[in-house]
């Protein structure tokens, strides 16, 4: 049993600390808002009194939080909490750089650091079957990796600091950008008389075959559990999948990487959050490249 601090009971946070109580051990979690606090100890996470005391006698502190500026603050403030030999993992979605930056802050005190993001939504945090891509040093990577089985089944090592957050924005650029893709394919067979089954049975087993389409279908019908079927109820928000395009484009243009299709998904992205839709699922783009269609 390990003595964890988790900080940020969010959407995401509540549930995976959540998990870590059930496989039995002993957390002390913390949110800066009071209602995240009471929702997670209502489900049995209990409750420290601020960021800095999740961290006493913690050997493993866990950060999930909205973006870079905010993991930073808190490790400011936490680290120095931090008894020699605690392990921190920051596990939300946050540029590279602040990443590397954060790694940074741990090793200065000589406290070991990975960077964790993860896929797979509410949903998978519910469950416990998140992905987690994981950048830091193999011995902290072997350390954490038990505390991460708790909360997700796929542990993936991706090599020095920072890469975990490589790897999440790659990965979003490739479904931000398919998933644009797919809906724009429903939408110009629906124009053209084509239904979308038989576009489904088609491509689902084509060479235009990836997961948007085929576990993810931004159409109601060929895949049942796809948000399509459920009012486009996240899910991924649009708002979520924007963010992460964003953190794309700037660590592209950080390193010069021409990175066309997922900065213009983007701006597709971005006039669709505009029109008040950003809490949507971000599969029902599709209905803004339809309405955007329309007239002809
Ligand atoms: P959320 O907004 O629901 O939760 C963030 C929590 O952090 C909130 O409860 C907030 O009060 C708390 N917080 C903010 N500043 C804090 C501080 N200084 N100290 C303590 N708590 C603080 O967000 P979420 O959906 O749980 O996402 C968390 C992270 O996971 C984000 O980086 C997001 O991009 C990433 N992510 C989310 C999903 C998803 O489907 N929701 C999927 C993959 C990755």
């Amino acid at each position: 049993m390990a003595t964890i601090g988790f900080i940020g009971l969010g959407n995401m946070g509540a549930p995976m600390a959540a998990n870590l109580v059930k496989a039995g051990e002993a957390v002390a979690a913390f949110d800066v808002t009071a209602a995240a606090m009471q929702a997670a100890a209502q489900s049995g996470v209990p409750i420290a009194t601020n960021a800095a005391a999740t961290a006493a006698n913690a050997d493993v502190v866990i950060t999930m939080l909205p973006g870079g500026q905010e993991v930073l603050a808190v490790w400011r403030e936490v680290l120095p909490a931090a008894k020699a030999g605690t392990l921190f993992i920051d596990c939300s979605t946050i540029d590279v750089k602040s990443a590397r930056a954060a790694h940074a802050l741990a090793a200065a005190r000589g406290v070991a650091s990975l960077d964790a993001p993860v896929s797979g939504g509410v949903g998978g945090a519910r469950a416990a079957t998140l992905t987690f891509m994981v950048g830091g040093a193999a011995e902290a990577f072997a350390r954490g990796k038990p505390v991460l089985e708790r909360m997700g089944k796929r542990i993936v090592h991706c090599g020095a600091a920072g890469n975990g957050q490589v790897a999440k924005i790659c990965n979003n650029l490739m479904l931000g950008t398919s998933m644009i893709a797919v809906s724009e394919a429903f939408v110009l067979g629906e124009k053209l008389g084509l239904s979308h089954q038989a576009l489904f049975d088609v491509a689902s087993a084509s060479s235009g075959q990836c997961w948007s389409l085929t576990s993810y279908c931004p159409v109601p019908g060929p895949v049942p559990a796809s948000p399509a079927n459920n009012e486009y109820k996240a899910g991924f928000t649009a708002a979520l999948m924007l963010k992460d395009l964003k953190l794309a484009k700037a660590a592209a243009d950080s390193v010069g990487a021409q990175t066309a299709l997922g900065g213009h998904a983007a701006d597709i992205y971005q006039s669709f959050a505009e029109r008040g839709e950003a809490a949507k699922d971000f599969s029902a783009i599709i209905n803004f490249v339809r309405e955007q269609s329309k007239g002809r």
